[in-house]
């Protein structure tokens, strides 16, 4: 499994589903030694001495509590949240499943807030996102806590667990988004312009989120959000305000796929958990957000190519063939340990489904090299980007467009 502080090559990078790539903590010795490096002003790599500039490091939440927005307060201070599809009832005193929110004297409270427990710099194809800033670097950001409960998680210690129970660092958004100005392109470092929510799900932390992403706006600091897409309309609609790139998890197809495998409900009900999800692909269609589709393939749970047919034919139809579409390798973690890593044919035979029903720009991630890491024309089909995983070896693109029949090829690129 690749460590954390390493370059992405992609092959061994074991990606969250959609909400992002697994990070892998430090640990007391790997944490003591950076802190040594940081005393010592020796530079232990160009972006984490500058991260460590701005994050401290600390033991306990230095958050505070803070009410959250989208929910209601009923009689007998119960509330209704209404942020994602469970819409939880909450009667005083009770926490909710995100882990994020608790319902204190009638007041929705959360104590996600200033305290990330993980700050790094990643390459942006790492989220995964081919059409946005390709080569550039983005800070990413993740606070504890998740609504859902993936049975192959690669960040379950951070997204299982209460932000108070982790080490964290202390950083405001303002923190952050200056931290992303401060990062220079120098000793070989990548530009870097973007702040990325990922590694756990940026919905249970969203009033964190929303304020680096209103910042980091109003600074001229890109956006880029890896979600489970778990979202209610309004707090979507409320978050197209702020983000300027979703890598969007569409994890599987059907009902009860989102019931056994990602734990929305007990697996004998289906309450339209799935439905919400398309739902919310739609709304960020309609609100005109970059947007890039990630869906792992998990051995035995989605990789029935009769259900993958039917997902990319509802891509093309209500999202569009311009829509890029990952399909991850999956590696055993968490509760799937028992599982083998997706075979290649697998993927192979996902991105050749996903080709015919239309989609122009179709990925295969989580492994390298691979035919499926590159961007072709869907018109000429040259060779446009060449990655060997999340780098990038070559990029042929000439303003937004195929150098060779000059196809314009969505996506952000400046
Ligand atoms: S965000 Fe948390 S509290 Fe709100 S509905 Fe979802 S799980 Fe419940
Ligand atoms: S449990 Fe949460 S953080 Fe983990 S893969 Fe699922 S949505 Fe992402």
């Amino acid at each position: 499994m690749r460590n954390a502080g390493e370059e992405g090559l992609g092959s061994e990078a074991g990606a969250c589903g959609g909400c992002g790539a697994a990070w892998k903590p430090l640990g007391r010795r790997g944490f003591l030694k950076r802190l040594a490096a940081l005393a010592a002003g020796a530079a232990a790599s160009p972006a984490i001495s500058a991260l460590m500039g701005f994050a401290r490091s600390a033991s306990a939440s230095p958050a505070g509590w803070l009410e959250v927005e989208f929910y209601e307060k009923l009689k007998n201070n119960e509330i209704l949240c209404h942020v994602c599809p469970f819409d939880c009832h909450l009667f005083d005193q009770e926490m909710c499943r995100c882990r994020t929110r608790t319902n204190l004297g009638g007041k929705l409270l959360t104590p996600a807030w200033n305290n990330p427990c993980i700050i790094r710099r990643d390459p942006i194809e790492k989220m995964p996102l081919n059409h946005f800033l390709p080569g550039e670097e983005q800070v990413s950001l993740a606070v504890g806590g998740c609504m859902l409960r993936c049975l192959y998680c690669q960040n379950w210690q951070q997204s299982q667990s209460m932000p108070q129970n982790l080490k964290n660092f202390a950083c405001t958004p303002e923190d952050a988004v200056s931290g992303v100005l401060k990062q220079t392109p120098e000793d070989g470092a990548k530009k870097c312009r973007t702040i990325g929510f990922t590694y756990t799900e940026p919905i249970a932390w969203l009033e964190y989120a929303k304020a680096v992403g209103l910042h980091a706006k109003s600074r001229n600091v890109r956006v880029a959000m890896a979600t489970s897409m778990f979202f209610k309309e309004k707090a979507l609609r409320d978050a197209c305000k702020y983000v300027t790139a979703f890598a969007a998890a569409l994890k599987g197809w059907g009902e009860l796929f989102y019931n056994k495998v990602i734990g929305t409900r007990d697996p004998k009900e289906e309450r339209g958990d799935f439905k919400a999800v398309l739902k919310a692909l739609e709304v960020v269609k309609e609100e005109g957000v970059w947007m890039e589709i990630t869906n792992l393939v998990v051995p035995t749970y989605n990789d029935d190519m009769a259900g993958v047919k039917e997902m990319c034919g509802w891509i093309a139809k209500n999202l569009g063939t311009s829509v890029p579409l990952h399909f991850g390798r999956f590696v055993p973690e968490f509760k799937l340990k028992n599982l083998p890593r997706t075979p290649v044919e697998t993927l192979d035979e996902a991105r050749k489904i996903a080709l015919d029903a239309g989609i122009k720009y179709v990925y295969t991630s989580n492994i390298a090299p691979h035919t499926g890491n590159n961007t072709y024309c869907p018109k000429c089909g040259e060779k446009i980007i060449s990655r060997l995983g999340f780098k990038i070896l070559s990029n042929g693109l000439r303003d937004g467009a195929c150098p060779k029949c000059g196809e314009k090829v969505p996506g952000v690129w400046s």
